[in-house]
């Protein structure tokens, strides 16, 4: 019907141009320079989305502030003074962009958060005061009683200790399944399974999960899949781009770099998941300090260095280690002889820093070991700049019972090397004379 009042003669169009000449032309002008604008500096404004990695690792979730420092100042308070009570108001209904507790967001908090966001190729990230705040915030935010969550066999230990005592207290139950073989996944899955939980590779087996066929059996039964990348980091798998909904870490470990924190992240793909998620980390309270981001932050911007280094030095380690008469078996992603090869190096850039290896004499043989050591040093944790060495049967992994550490192939004499970015040379040099005392 309308369409007819449209023909040239005495359109309605033609009756504007003709009355209205000084309007239209602003019209037309504002247009223009509208486009001229968008034109001009479209491509700084949205300049983050088109670095190379590399780039983001040194530039991104950098804010604008006072005095133009080149880095994102320390803002070191509890809470931020309101200009009136009209403001505080305003602030509080979200009607204003501003900054009220920092239990809530922080300048210093939100500039890390933006970064690891942006290296993870997800919407936004959430700071948390640990990897396992993170990993317990995430939980809490998508299940309630009565859901079922599947989670990789092969995982950071406290991870299944949370799901088997704390979580299943509030009537969310769970299976342990080995991840890489999805026929298990498919078998366990319920309608009630809300959750798909994995850590690829696994702590401490390095077992590879495929993360795409995953996403997929997840999906179709209307789960959300959950990776822990702690051990990779974005320099080397990105889950959200295999179909992830959800990515978390402890970024005590590669993120921040250099073993002078403890923090986690969760990083998420859209805004209404955000939302729900910043929700529940207020409530939750698990958040990380505006200190502890600024150090994570400086070490993202050597993230993408030192993944290729620790991946280097490892490789060395691991021929060298597999090649050794008193080394039973070596496990690492980059290995050819490791059972998750392909996938590997289908869903790696590199194959990282952390080694598992079995030595021959089982769990004395590896205690000697271990005293042994000089410039790799006894400690739990991994993903530093310097080389680690730990024995999880009766460490990292002593938790969770010597049952399902059977299960899961954590065996007596299983040891963990998270490989630094020292010489590899004199790395290698310790590691063959504390082998010569075994
Ligand atoms: C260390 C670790 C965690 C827990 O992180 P924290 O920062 O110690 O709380 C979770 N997942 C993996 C894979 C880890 O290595």
């Amino acid at each position: 019907m309308h369409l007819k009042k449209w023909q040239p003669n005495g359109s309605p169009l033609l009756k504007i141009v003709c009355s209205k000449p000084l309007e239209l032309a602003t019209f037309l002008l504002n247009l223009i320079f509208t486009y001229y604008l968008i034109y001009r500096y479209g491509a700084k404004m949205s300049h983050n989305k088109k670095l190379d990695f590399d780039s983001e690792c040194v530039h991104a979730g950098m804010g604008e502030y006072e005095f133009g420092p080149v880095v994102p100042p320390i803002y070191q308070t509890s809470t931020f003074k309101f200009e009136s009570v009209k403001q505080g108001i305003s602030l509080f209904k979200g009607e204003e962009k501003g900054y009220i507790y920092t239990r809530l967001s922080n300048p210093t908090i939100e500039a890390m958060e933006n970064a690891v966001a942006i290296l993870e190729g997800g919407h936004k990230a959430l700071g948390c005061g640990s990897g396992i705040a993170a990993i317990y915030t995430t939980f809490i935010a998508l299940l309630k009683a009565g859901d079922h969550v599947i989670c990789s066999k092969s995982v950071y230990g406290p991870t299944s200790t949370l799901l088997a005592t704390l979580l299943s207290k509030f009537g969310i139950t769970h299976t342990l399944v080995n991840s890489s073989d999805l026929e298990q996944v498919k078998d366990v899955l319920k309608p009630e399974t809300k959750v798909i939980f994995i850590e690829t590779p696994g702590n401490p087996t390095l077992d590879v999960t495929d993360l795409k066929a995953v996403a997929e059996i997840a999906h179709n039964n209307n789960a959300v899949l959950v990776v822990d990348n702690t051990f990779m980091s974005p320099a080397l798998q990105q889950p959200l781009k295999l179909d992830a909904d959800i990515v978390v870490h402890s970024m005590t470990k590669f993120l921040n770099g250099h073993a002078d924190v403890v923090a986690g992240i969760i990083i998420v793909k859209d805004e209404e998941t955000y939302l729900s998620f910043r929700k529940t980390l207020n409530l939750v309270g698990g958040v990380i300090d505006p200190f502890n981001s600024f150090l994570v932050h400086r070490g993202l911007k050597t993230l993408k260095l030192r993944m290729l280094c620790h991946s280097e030095n490892a490789m060395k380690i691991a021929e060298f280690l597999e090649n050794h008469p008193k080394v039973d078996w070596v496990r690492y992603p980059g290995l050819k002889s490791f059972p998750y090869y392909k996938i590997a190096q289908k869903q790696h850039k590199a194959p990282g820093g952390m080694i598992s290896f079995e030595l021959k004499g089982g769990h004395d043989a590896a205690e000697t070991f271990m005293n042994s050591v000089n410039l790799c040093t006894l400690a739990v944790s991994l993903g530093g700049v310097e080389t680690l060495i730990q024995h999880p049967a009766s460490m990292s992994h002593y938790s969770i019972g010597k049952e399902t550490r059977e299960a899961t192939g954590i065996t007596d004499g299983l040891v963990r090397l998270s490989v630094g970015i020292e010489n590899v040379d004199d790395l290698i040099g310790d590691l063959e004379r504390a082998l010569e005392k075994v």
